[in-house]
């Protein structure tokens, strides 16, 4: 989505897609969103749409509207993951830190995650799914966490 003032050379009633003049048409309406498993509809917004590419470019109000509905849906898709990742966790028994240990990110990753102050990458997401479905791989992945040593350390620089 575009707002027109981002292209003021055009002529008017010019789509700022396509090029084509005299095709913008009102628009008043809904448009959809989705992130994650949740789909919404922002409503009563206002704009114009392109009769030949069918885009649309929304007033700045309506502009503003949609976006701030974007990032609310991300954080409720962030929400979800966070919550799911949680359930598996305490199904496993395992504390934050111990999750954190097999999944990386640092000690403090899996409360980042469960709260929705960041996302997990889709291995961590994938690997408590299925953990979720075969609890009894556990064993195996924490003997293997603590044998993982992804830092070299030495005393010389560049190592
Ligand atoms: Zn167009």
């Amino acid at each position: 989505m575009t707002t027109a003032h981002d292209y003021p050379t055009l002529a008017p009633g010019q789509c700022p897609a396509c090029g084509a003049v005299g095709s913008l048409v009102a628009f008043a309406g809904s448009l959809p969103l989705a992130s994650g498993n949740r789909t919404i509809e922002v409503p009563q917004l206002v704009g114009e749409r392109c009769e030949r590419c069918e885009e649309t470019f929304l007033d700045d109000t309506s502009h503003a509207r949609y976006l701030a509905a974007a990032d609310e849906l991300v954080h409720q898709a962030r929400l979800d993951a966070g919550a799911e990742l949680r359930r598996v966790r305490r199904k496993l028994r395992l504390s934050q830190h111990e999750a954190a240990a097999i999944a990386g990110g640092g000690p403090n990753a899996f409360s980042r995650y469960e709260t929705g102050k960041a996302q997990p990458v889709a291995a961590v997401f994938n690997l408590f799914r299925l953990l979720d479905r075969h609890p009894d791989l556990l064993g195996e992945i924490l003997e293997a966490a603590a044998s993982f040593q992804p830092r070299v350390k030495s005393p010389l620089r560049g190592t």
